[in-house]
């Protein structure tokens, strides 16, 4: 079993962008500019901010964050705000958010919406239009070309349909010509499905549901799952049985998750060049 390592493909991604955006600011004499908005309290959504912030600083990114408790009508005008300001070229807003501001999502500039949640952005994905993609499904991706694991003409099963990991990965697969099962909590016959794949990719939310038993020697398994359980980040996989089973997988923590904040890295620094009109 070959452990797919996602340091080192965040590491690169990393030093890439450090150059990049050297040379964005020497071109532009500006630099990208993040705005991240929450609204309520809420620790997680808090100290993932400040992840952002810190590999923001890392690599040359401005980064601003603004909380709102009280007041929701002043935060959908910071973000009206935010999308016109030539400032801020990329913005975030995190979720969980009250029912009565949900709709502040959509509101996002396209343009600007690293996140690709907007549904222009997951619009154009679907038609094959260049755009801001979710960047968990991009880590998914990322990880496959940085190992060279064939994708066309594969059997993908993507567990898991949510707008912004499952349908999407799966959009990127089907890109890359592989043949693409969705499989939910509604399938009849996860492990059956599971058994026919080249590729999984786990993206459920449930710590180590998916057993070694489940899967197939010959697939490749990339886990998306972040499962906090006693202290301690599991996947939606159960490393240890699947990792005596299968030809390679990712790890958790040290897999998707560690790509995926490099690669939402790389769509700030691309929001940056889509707003100043430099070629992607
Ligand atoms: P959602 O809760 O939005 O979606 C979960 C999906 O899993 C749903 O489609 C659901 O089916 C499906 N599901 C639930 N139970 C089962 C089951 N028993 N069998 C098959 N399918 C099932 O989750 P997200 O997509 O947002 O996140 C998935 C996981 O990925 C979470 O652990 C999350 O923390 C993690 N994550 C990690 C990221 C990273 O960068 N590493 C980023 C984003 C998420 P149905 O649609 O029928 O309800």
């Amino acid at each position: 079993m070959k452990k797919l390592n996602g340091k080192i493909i965040a590491e690169k991604i990393k030093n890439n962008l450090i150059e990049e955006v050297k040379k964005l600011k020497e071109k532009t004499g500006k630099a990208a500019h993040l705005v991240v908005l929450q609204y309520g309290e809420d620790e997680a959504s808090k100290a993932y901010a400040q992840r952002i912030e810190k590999n923001c600083k890392n690599i040359g990114i401005e980064f601003e964050y603004q909380q709102f408790i009280e007041e929701p009508g002043k935060f959908k005008e910071i973000l009206k705000k935010a999308n016109q300001d030539p400032q801020i070229t990329s913005i975030m807003v995190q979720q969980p958010l009250p029912k009565n501001l949900k709709d502040s999502l959509e509101m996002i500039n396209p343009q600007k919406d690293v996140e690709g949640i907007t549904s222009a952005s997951l619009g154009k994905l679907f038609v094959g239009l260049e755009t801001l993609n979710p960047a968990t499904a991009e880590a998914c991706m990322e990880i496959l070309d940085y190992y060279d694991i064939p994708i066309k003409g594969q059997r993908a099963v993507v567990v898991g349909r949510s707008n912004i990991v499952g349908k999407p990965v799966s959009i990127l697969l089907q890109q890359k010509h592989a043949t693409v099962t969705m499989c939910h909590s509604r399938t009849k016959d996860l492990e059956w499905e599971l058994k026919q794949a080249d590729i999984v990719i786990a993206a459920v939310g449930s710590a180590e549901m998916i057993k070694g038993t489940m899967l197939n020697e010959n697939s490749i398994i990339i886990d998306v799952g972040t499962n906090f359980i006693d202290g301690k980040l599991l996947g939606d996989v159960d490393f240890d049985s699947a990792a005596e089973k299968v030809k390679a997988i990712t790890p958790v923590p040290g897999g998707v998750g560690t790509v995926t904040n490099q690669i939402l890295m790389r769509n700030i620094v691309k929001s940056f060049k889509i707003l100043h009109g430099i070629t992607i």
